[in-house]
């Protein structure tokens, strides 16, 4: 993209919080259920029937906000927000316009070597629609009711990212925040986390906002990030050529690879919102705010903090680890177990070659079959020196979704690391005369030799000669 152009971007995520039942009814909010077997006469909006607020989601967005550093409102109301869609049988959406519960937050995000803070005007309670399906019904649409009614909380952002980056990186941390505050499973093929975002680009140096575009329902990290980059460059084109860009709401074509027109946007009062007389305004009390207060658990960038003070790691790692809410867990259960290795040794351990076994099998470290223990045991054996790194690394395969024990599978595997003085001595011997100029050099007075004839005795080890144990005959010889 040209340099003197500026994309800024604010996000409207749309998180589903994990209650039992839904918002205002007992429905069932289970994923998967027979198509409409999960919505009930309030759902639907039936005459007569009265919504009753499920007090959990007032709980959820609370914490939510305590953990976005955010005022929450002491009363809070729900408004009707009116439209017509085939899967709004109601006619309206029950959300919340003035009095949110959640006003004025912020998050800070890291972005590169920098923290960034993104502001967070609001997040509100609402219901969620219905799922029109089109696919697969020959020319006719099929509607399912069974997400009417789930809860969300809506988290809208000022629009303070500069970048597609930046806009994922934040989508990133909420998802982080939510699932660490278990208040959303985190499921995004699931659609637990869906976001719409605000895209405009300005000349860099001027101080006021362009007219913005709406693109809606992304719901993954990297669909944002190339739906943002395609919109942001469709709107320097225009403005470029001269023409105006018209607010509006678009849709992503991933496999086109495009935005699209999907609406003209409409405005607040183009809803007639009004407040729910169904619903009383709900008082929030202090006593309410102060136990939730306590019952908050570590969030991720304190977790952080105390990774870098508690276990010396550096600031990289500890973020690395702290942000994943998993290896977190991993990390210190392996510490405990740990009898020699330090934090700082085995997280390099879970970031290098554990990171890159739970890529490899796409999971993530709750589902890693091997439980801290083993891994500590196994690193622990490193640190002794009773195994080579790579016998180590490779020790650990064997071990996922093993039932034989380490000592057995080290046997198995014929495994120990050759420690033994007598036996290593010969083999020295043999390198050395095989590479005698380099020992030459050695002996001369080149010290750095050394490195280049100690990975000649591992490599005819094959990996197996302990390398302090070598250096040490090296240096006597
Ligand atoms: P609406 O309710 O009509 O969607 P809001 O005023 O609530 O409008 O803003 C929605 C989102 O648009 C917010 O996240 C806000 O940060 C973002 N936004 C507002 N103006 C701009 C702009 N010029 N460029 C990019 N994002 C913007
Ligand atoms: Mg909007």
């Amino acid at each position: 993209m040209k340099n003197n152009w500026e994309i800024v971007i604010g996000l409207e995520i749309h998180v589903q919080l994990n209650t039992v039942s839904k918002i205002f009814s007992g429905s069932s909010t289970g994923f998967g259920a027979k198509p409409n077997s999960q919505a009930s006469i309030i759902d639907l909006g039936y005459p007569g029937v009265l919504p009753v607020l499920n007090q959990s989601v007032i709980e959820k967005a609370i914490k939510f906000g305590l953990a976005t550093n955010a005022k929450i409102s002491r009363k809070t109301i729900f408004s009707r927000k009116n439209y017509f869609y085939p899967d709004l049988p109601k006619g309206y959406q029950i959300s919340q316009l003035e009095l949110p519960i959640v006003q004025e937050g912020y998050v800070e995000i890291n972005i590169n070597e920098d923290i960034k803070k993104i502001r967070i005007t609001r997040a509100h309670l609402e219901e969620d629609a219905g799922k029109s399906i089109h696919e697969g019904s020959l020319g006719k649409s099929k509607i399912d009711l069974n997400r009417a009614g789930t809860p969300l909380l809506e988290i809208v952002s000022e629009p303070d990212m500069r970048s597609a980056a930046e806009a994922s990186s934040y989508m990133k941390y909420v998802h982080l925040l939510v699932t660490y505050l278990g208040i959303c499973d985190g499921n995004l093929q699931e659609g637990s986390l869906r976001c719409d975002a605000n895209v405009s680009v300005k000349p860099r140096e001027s101080k006021k906002l362009g007219t913005r575009t709406e693109i809606k329902n992304l719901n993954s990290f990297r669909f944002i990030e190339k739906a943002i980059e395609i919109e942001a460059q469709r709107q320097i084109e225009i403005l470029e050529s001269g023409g105006t860009i018209i607010q509006e709401t678009r849709l992503f074509d991933e496999e086109k690879q495009e935005t699209r027109p999907m609406r003209s946007k409409e405005e607040a009062n183009d809803y007639r919102y009004f407040p729910d007389p169904d619903l009383l305004p709900v008082v929030i009390s202090e006593d309410l705010i102060e136990s939730i207060q306590q019952s908050m658990p570590e969030l991720p960038n304190q977790k952080k903090m105390r990774f870098i003070n508690e276990y010396q790691l550096d600031k990289n790692d500890a973020a690395r680890i702290a942000h994943d809410f998993d290896l977190a867990t991993f990390f210190e259960s392996s510490i405990n177990h740990s009898k020699h290795a330090s934090p700082k040794q085995l997280a390099n351990w879970l970031l290098g070659k554990l990171s890159n076994m739970v890529n490899e099998k796409n999971i993530n470290f709750s589902k890693l079959e091997l439980d801290p223990f083993d891994v500590s045991s196994i690193v622990d054996l490193y640190i002794l020196g009773n195994l080579s790194q790579k016998q180590a690394g490779e020790l650990l395969e064997y071990k996922h979704g093993s039932e034989a024990s380490i000592e057995d599978l080290i046997a198995e595997h014929k495994m120990s690391q050759i420690s033994d003085t007598h036996e290593l001595s010969n083999l020295v011997d043999k390198i050395l005369i095989e590479n005698k100029v380099q020992f030459d050099e050695y002996k001369s007075g080149n010290d750095k030799v050394i490195g280049y004839l100690i990975g000649k005795v591992l490599q005819a080890s094959k990996g197996q000669a302990n390398p302090k144990v070598v250096k040490e005959i090296i240096e006597r010889k």
